[in-house]
């Protein structure tokens, strides 16, 4: 009898999306003409930047041809991009990483799913509530949860992010071993400060710990005094691997490139107590299970850090930050409480009562989708999250509606 990873059967099923795909179908059926506007989902609308396209094209070219023709690539990425990436998004700002500790993938939603297998099955683990669901969701996979009791599952600690706290935890008073943590944070758009990241990571090295810090949306920052990196932190080499993502900044949602950050001196322990590096561990869990990214994709990567490239994923990040500015607006002007949207895409915003109860007025009044952020976990209840991936003219519109509908 082949018998399943009955750990699945834990899994609560995410009803988030499908509900809001049934809402909208209904609403859609009930009014055939309503033209919807959708600001609900993290996805990108606008094109590739010119100067990833024309990568891209030249790549293709030269796949084009044996004597250019490239085959499997390196498991750890090629090292055009990796070299890239370590000069202009750490060497620059003053971070020491080097581009053999960099490894390239398809996405930051992999990685994030697949780092854990590195780790026993006795670790506690802390989440952020609301909580990107890839971390909760792969331990419950790997079974390292309990039950899911009233939206918690057993065994993990859940680290409540709300308006006391900005929305950035501190430190438990508890030792846990593995970290989650993203900043700017998706769902609610808030910010961690350097101290604020310092104690993390100091807390870390206190207590043998890890933190997974993921900064899938570190392009979005303006604001000179934040962290990009959870590197630009004392000590942080020894207890942190970092996240980071073309989808967002570059568009390359559908693209797929990512890459994550191990530095050689981050560590874990065996259980009679002996570090061991992580760092030759992930690359051969990589090497055993990954076979890199396409070689045309990881050209246009490159693109990016050339100076147009620069300029032109400033030019786009600026862009949704522009629409975010515009949601905040009529929000606030609403009297609705809005977190987010300065250094990050997405608004959360305060709907003073019940997140689906906001989601349906929302629908039903200005054909305007959101997500509901009890959906991200029990902290996300009383709040929607607004997305500004979206044209101007389907942001303006949806503001207006939304002005006239809730005013
Ligand atoms: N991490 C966070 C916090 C995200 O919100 C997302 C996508 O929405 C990802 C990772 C996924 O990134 P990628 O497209 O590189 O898989």
């Amino acid at each position: 009898m082949i018998k399943i990873n009955e750990n699945y059967k834990k899994l609560k099923a995410s009803y988030l999306f499908s509900d809001i795909a049934k809402r909208v179908a209904q609403y859609s059926e009930k009014n055939p003409d309503a033209k919807i506007i959708r600001l609900g989902i993290g996805d990108v609308t606008r094109a590739l930047p010119p100067v990833c396209i024309e990568a891209l094209h030249r790549a293709v070219d030269e796949m084009s041809q044996d004597s250019s023709f490239m085959g499997y690539g390196p498991e750890q990425g090629y090292e055009f991009l990796r070299e890239k990436i370590a000069h202009h998004d750490f060497q620059e700002r003053g971070v020491n990483i080097s581009a053999d500790e960099i490894f390239i993938s398809d996405g930051a939603k992999c990685d994030t799913g697949n780092i854990q297998e590195l780790f026993s099955q006795e670790i506690n683990i802390a989440v952020p509530d609301p909580v990107y669901p890839v971390y909760v969701d792969t331990n419950v996979m790997a079974g390292r949860t309990g039950e899911n009791i009233e939206g918690r599952y057993e065994n993990l600690l859940y680290l409540d992010s709300n308006e006391g706290n900005n929305f950035v935890p501190a430190p438990p008073q508890e030792r846990v071993d593995l970290i989650y943590l993203c900043f700017p944070n998706n769902p609610t758009g808030a910010t961690a400060t350097k101290a604020q990241l310092q104690e993390w990571v100091d807390y870390a090295r206190e207590n043998d710990s890890l933190i997974l810090f993921d900064a899938a949306y570190e392009s979005f920052i303006r604001d000179e005094s934040l962290p990009h990196s959870i590197f630009e932190m004392e000590g942080a080499r020894e207890v942190a691997i970092e996240f980071r993502s073309f989808s967002k900044n570059a568009g390359f949602t559908g693209t797929r490139c990512a890459f994550t950050v191990v530095p050689k001196e981050c560590r874990a322990f065996y259980s009679e107590g002996k570090p061991t590096q992580l760092h030759p561990l992930w690359l051969r869990r990589q090497s055993t299970k990954f076979n890199g990214v396409s070689y045309p994709v990881q050209r246009a990567a490159e693109a990016v850090y050339s100076d147009a490239g620069r300029e032109q994923i400033g030019e786009l990040t600026d862009f949704y930050l522009g629409n975010a500015k515009i949601i905040i607006f009529t929000m606030t002007e609403l009297g609705y409480k809005c977190t987010g949207g300065v250094n990050s895409p997405y608004i959360w915003v305060n709907v003073k009562g019940n997140s689906w109860e906001a989601f349906d007025r929302i629908l039903n009044r200005a054909a305007v989708v959101c997500t509901p952020g009890v959906g991200f976990g029990n902290c996300g209840e009383g709040y929607i999250r607004i997305s500004a991936f979206n044209s101007r003219e389907n942001v303006l519109g949806a503001m207006e509606r939304i002005g006239e509908a809730l005013k």
